[in-house]
């Protein structure tokens, strides 16, 4: 029997109390889970949501992985007691919601949707968007989720770019990787997606250069992270009518504080990182069979790396 601790707000043991027992059992292993223990060296496993309390993972000596609920880690990647192997939350349901929404997005902005949906007067002016195969799309991103959205939009038969660290090979997507790469996607990217991680590598990319290379009226969508954006600098991008709007997820400051810009802003549309959210059912599944892994001796799934921060 191993011990396992959930280190989650109470919240969110509501979703896993039944379906984490239940993964694990089916996954062959005998385990008890704890919200807390005075006991940290008992504890085998951590299963961690980075809203928890916990910070300091130094006392649980004999922890063999702290298995994060989220796909991002930007919150926990650099913490120094955190020396067992950390992996991130790649599930169906975080997949496909993220997918959802992107499309939805890019499909808003494609269609111009507001003209009809936000109309004020009584004006009959038929307007004939593009089709999709005539549209440019690009994906910053082609992790998990940027290559299922990506893949999603070059489904709709939309001119699909896409820009990782290394290099991706993607059916009906253009890749590419590296600073000439990034300059090739954001110049032909009519609407462009933001789904890199946040990193020391990623922090501030979109600064004013870059949205300057974008083509002239092009929207960007980022469900990525807030500082992946120098705030300042994609409204002064709005405001000169270089970019026709920002659909933000993702903030610096989360939540997005009431006086800041983004809330009033004509061009910007601000939801509450609401893109897409892991799924207790699927998410379990995944916490159990990388707990199976380590128990067997085999590889875990979606081992976060260090040095590069995701
Ligand atoms: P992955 O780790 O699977 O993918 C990250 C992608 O970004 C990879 O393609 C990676 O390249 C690329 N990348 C990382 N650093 C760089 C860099 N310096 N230059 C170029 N490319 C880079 O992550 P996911 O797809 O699972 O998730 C992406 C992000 O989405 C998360 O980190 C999180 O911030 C955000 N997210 C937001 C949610 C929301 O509700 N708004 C919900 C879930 C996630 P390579 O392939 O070469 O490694």
């Amino acid at each position: 029997m191993i011990r396992v601790l959930f280190a989650a707000p109470a919240k969110d043991w509501e979703e896993y109390r039944d379906v984490l027992p239940k993964a694990i059992t089916d996954a062959g292993i005998e385990a008890e889970i704890v919200l807390e223990t005075r006991e940290p060296e008992t504890i085998a496993y951590i299963v961690y949501a980075p809203s928890s309390r916990l910070r300091d993972f130094a006392p649980f000596i004999n922890c063999k992985a702290v298995l994060n609920l989220w796909a991002g880690v930007e919150k926990i990647v650099g913490n120094e007691t955190l020396t067992m192997p950390l992996t991130r939350m790649v599930d169906f349901g975080l997949t496909e919601g993220m997918v959802e929404w992107c499309v939805g997005h890019v499909l808003r902005h494609h269609l111009d949707i507001d003209r009809d949906i936000c109309r004020t007067d009584s004006e009959w002016a038929p307007h004939v968007p593009p089709l999709a195969r005539n549209r440019s799309v690009g994906v910053l991103g082609l992790g998990a989720l940027g290559s299922a959205v990506a893949e999603a939009l070059a489904a709709l038969r939309f001119r699909v770019s896409g820009w990782s660290r290394s290099p991706k090979a993607l059916p009906n997507v253009d890749c590419f990787d590296g600073d000439a790469g990034l300059n090739a996607v954001l110049s032909r990217s009519e609407i462009l997606v933001l789904l890199l991680p946040q990193t020391p590598g990623t922090r501030d990319l979109m600064n004013a250069e870059r949205l300057a290379a974008m083509p002239q009226g092009s929207v960007i969508i980022n469900p990525g992270r807030g500082p992946l954006i120098v705030d300042g600098d994609l409204l002064s991008a709005l405001d000169s009518g270089h970019l026709r709007h920002a659909t933000l997820d993702v903030f610096r400051t989360e939540p997005l504080p009431s006086d800041h810009a983004f809330w009033s802003h004509p061009k910007v549309t601000v939801t509450p990182h609401v893109a897409s959210d892991t799924r207790a059912g699927s998410a379990a599944e995944q916490v159990a069979e990388n707990i199976r892994r380590s128990e067997a001796g085999e590889p875990l799934l979606h081992l976060v790396d260090r040095g590069l921060g995701y």
